[in-house]
């Protein structure tokens, strides 16, 4: 059985813990990244946890004769595609920038596949393909609202194009991982999010506000039609995230797959405000967080949470970590990430 497995993206966020997960689980593991949104540190984080320094190629999945030296190289049987843009903001204001990078890695990868007869493939797809759903909580049969960004169009079109190309290739098969909010690091505070800039997302947010590199965190809305006003979503450890793709990849190349594409949904399957992640995180890590109400921001739909019944039968994968967990390592990451002393 082949147990090597790219991860494109591995330096990332997502990819870096997943990579974890994999050197736990007894996979080889090929890293490419660009370092376009990460950096070597994450590298010598997985190394330090893990005591592997898995093999590491600087390459751009769009650059696709890279990439090819890269399948000439190593002869993996899997691939797990996490390199792609992901901030909504920025994909309406550069459109092309996130069609041109998120679905020409995406072709690259599975051409190259076809082209060298390497058989699985996990895609990082997300919760926003559902839009504003009418039903909650979603189920992988729940329809897909048209997009409302250009970063949630590419996840729309990479899942068609991945369907489509494995059902025109013999002996390749895929499953799209549909994640709702990851969120957290990895306990041992060796790995976690790296966000540049100014964080879109509400837990670096939430950390850097409470580390003093932010002033106040904006909530934003507390008139929505709610229990307490603000947006419900399903928040998700990254660690517990990571082990669903290891359990994807032993699903396909154990030949366990019920059809060569599979869809998944990756949650808690539990809804939780705004007000009680702030407050979550002021209990976990006994500090105050100074926060304000402020206007609802344009395109958050009002709530969405996962039906993880698929996922929890199917893949045998269950949300293990409880969220005041999560929100000690969110912390426990920017305080390492600072030099923050606890
Ligand atoms: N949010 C917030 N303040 C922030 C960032 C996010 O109140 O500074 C809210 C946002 O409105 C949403 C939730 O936190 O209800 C999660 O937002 P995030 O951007 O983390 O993920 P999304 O669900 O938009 O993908």
């Amino acid at each position: 059985m082949n147990r090597r497995v790219l991860v494109a993206g591995g330096a990332g966020y997502i990819g870096s813990h997943t990579t974890v997960e994999l050197i736990a689980a007894g996979y080889d593991v090929i890293v490419v990244d660009n370092f376009s949104n990460s950096d070597a540190s994450s590298l010598e984080g997985i190394q330090r946890i893990t005591g592997v320094m898995p093999t590491f190629i600087e390459a751009d999945c769009c650059d696709k004769e890279a990439m090819r030296r890269v399948f000439e190289a190593h002869d993996f049987d899997s691939v797990i595609h996490f390199a792609a843009f992901k901030a909504v903001g920025e994909s309406v204001a550069e459109p092309m920038k996130y069609y041109r990078n998120n679905l020409l890695s995406l072709l690259n990868i599975l051409e190259l596949m076809r082209e060298y007869g390497r058989r699985n493939v996990v895609f990082s797809s997300s919760a926003t393909v559902y839009g504003d759903a009418d039903v909650l909580p979603v189920t992988e049969m729940t329809p897909r609202k048209p997009a409302t960004s250009p970063y949630g169009n590419t996840k729309q079109m990479s899942e068609d194009i991945l369907r489509d190309m494995v059902h025109a290739t013999e002996g390749l098969q895929g499953i799209a991982l549909r994640y709702f909010n990851p969120i957290g690091a990895h306990p041992s505070a060796h790995i976690g999010e790296l966000p540049r800039g100014v964080p879109n997302n509400l837990v670096p947010y939430i950390t850097q506000t409470a580390a003093g590199v932010r002033e106040c965190l904006s909530i934003f809305g507390d008139d929505y039609p709610t229990p307490d006003g603000s947006c419900l979503r399903d928040y998700i450890d990254i660690v517990d995230l990571a082990r669903a793709h290891v359990l994807a990849i032993g699903r396909m190349v154990e030949g366990r797959s019920k059809a060569r594409y599979e869809v998944f949904n990756v949650g808690t399957g539990r809804p939780v405000s705004v007000f009680e992640l702030v407050k979550g995180f002021e209990q976990a890590n006994d500090l105050k967080l100074n926060y304000r109400v402020a206007a609802r921001r344009e395109g958050d739909v009002t709530a969405i949470w996962a039906d993880t019944t698929l996922a929890n039968e199917e893949l045998g994968w269950h949300a293990e970590r409880e969220l005041c967990d999560t929100l000690r390592a969110a912390w426990a990451w920017e305080c390492s990430v600072r030099g923050i002393d606890r």
